[in-house]
């Protein structure tokens, strides 16, 4: 696929409005609960009240349907509209390489057939209205994260970990690869974190303690959870009944649970502006709505609790921690890091900004889970993804008032 065709179905593609944010879960080598933390994590979200679908894109070793008592092997139902039913389990919606091939024969797949079949998974799959479609990568940096990161507007990424700094190593460099190719690193999770005693639920750390937290601290991603070693995880994963249907009340459950609630922002956005907002520019009344929270000293840099229209060409941000901030839309533009604009690998600036009009604005500015917004520009370009934490990092002008 070339970059161009790459870009024109990314972000701002009506076609992929339903499926909500995507969510890619990864990790930098195989073993380390990504499944697992998929599977619990859509689950969790889905006991939230929303409708979420799981793509096991693990095409080479599928565990997702074994972990959710899926029968494998069938030739999948299609829709009068000749798209694949997903399976239904546990009130989620799921596609797996395992429910079109019997799972004692691995797929044996090259680069080309890799991005085929995901695509098909993503696009081809009668999912519905989705709030969420988490993506179980498969371990590792090759040629799945490349193909989804490029081809698909993902809202970020999860990254798995274990708590042994070798695991922390790898994690590290998947983290890497993911900013590369320009995809949000929504926070890293530390599994097998501690041992959960069978009888009493008391956690004991056997491993080092706080390596997940540390490593997110030193790469400025967030850090958002630890889930502990539990021996139940296991019998659940063979039974297919994931622990937060199997064992609610298991810590490691709630682990799920917070870091799903994390995710979806009741807990870390839950001061931010309220989300979704689908902002046209022009049109006051569907602005977002600021927070009930106040800024206040001491509060986090990258929640913006106000979103503005100073006048049609500055667009005007206040942050949690009382810093206002405007922003040149032209400078907007300029600032866009998606794969058209920004050299994925090199990281070098493709956009010539001599092409870029002087009186360039905005049409639509959407919210992307609460750690981004996407905006959309006269000039016809829709592709761009804002992090917040991209956004503050803009030079930014002191305004009076938002
Ligand atoms: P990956 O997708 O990274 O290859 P899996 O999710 O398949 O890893 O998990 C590997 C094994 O570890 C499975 O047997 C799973 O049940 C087990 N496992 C995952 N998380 C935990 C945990 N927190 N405690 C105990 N066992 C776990």
């Amino acid at each position: 696929m070339t970059t161009a065709q790459a870009t024109s179905s990314k972000t701002g593609d009506p076609g992929m409005a339903h499926l909500g944010q995507i969510i890619a879960v990864a990790s930098g080598k195989g073993g380390v609960g990504k499944s697992t933390v998929s599977t619990n994590l859509a689950l969790a979200l889905a006991a939230q009240g929303s409708a979420v679908g799981l793509v096991d894109a693990d095409l080479y070793g599928p565990s997702v349907p074994g972990m959710l008592g899926i029968e494998t092997g069938k030739a999948p139902t299609m829709s009068p509209a000749g798209k694949v039913i997903p399976a239904q389990a546990h009130g989620i919606k799921v596609i797996s390489m395992g429910m079109l091939t019997d799972d004692d024969k691995p797929a044996i797949l090259r680069g080309p057939m890799v991005s085929k079949y995901l695509r098909m998974f993503i696009l081809e799959v009668e999912w519905g209205k989705l709030d969420y479609l988490i993506l179980d990568l498969p371990p590792g940096t090759g040629d799945t994260q490349l193909t989804l990161a490029q081809s698909f507007p993902l809202t970020g990424a999860v990254v798995v970990s274990t708590p042994q700094d070798v695991s922390l190593k790898i994690a590290r460099r998947g983290i890497r690869m993911m900013e590369q190719v320009k995809v949000p690193i929504l926070g890293i999770v530390e599994n097998m974190s501690g041992f959960t005693c069978p009888s009493c639920n008391e956690v004991t750390h056997i491993f080092h303690q706080g390596g997940g937290a540390k490593i997110a601290a030193s790469l400025d991603v967030p850090f958002l959870g630890a889930i502990p070693l539990d021996p139940a995880i296991v019998d659940c994963g063979d039974e297919g009944r994931p622990l937060v249907i199997a064992h609610p009340d298991a810590p490691a459950a709630a682990a799920y649970r917070d870091i799903a609630a994390i995710l979806s922002g009741r807990e870390r956005g839950a001061a931010g502006i309220p989300t979704p907002f689908d902002w046209h520019w022009d049109d006051d009344a569907s602005k977002p709505k600021p927070s009930a929270h106040a800024a206040h000293a001491g509060g986090a840099a990258e929640v913006p609790v106000a979103l503005d229209r100073r006048d049609g060409r500055t667009l005007v941000l206040r942050w949690l921690d009382g810093h206002d901030q405007q922003i040149d839309v032209r400078d907007l533009r300029l600032a866009c890091r998606c794969a058209a604009c920004v050299d994925e690998m090199s990281g070098r600036a493709v956009l010539v900004p001599a092409i870029v009009p002087l009186n360039i604005a905005p049409t639509r500015i959407w919210s992307l889970g609460n750690y981004a917004i996407g905006v959309s520009f006269s000039d016809g370009h829709s592709s761009g993804i804002y992090t917040f934490g991209h956004l503050r990092a803009m030079v930014a002008a002191e305004v009076e008032d938002v």
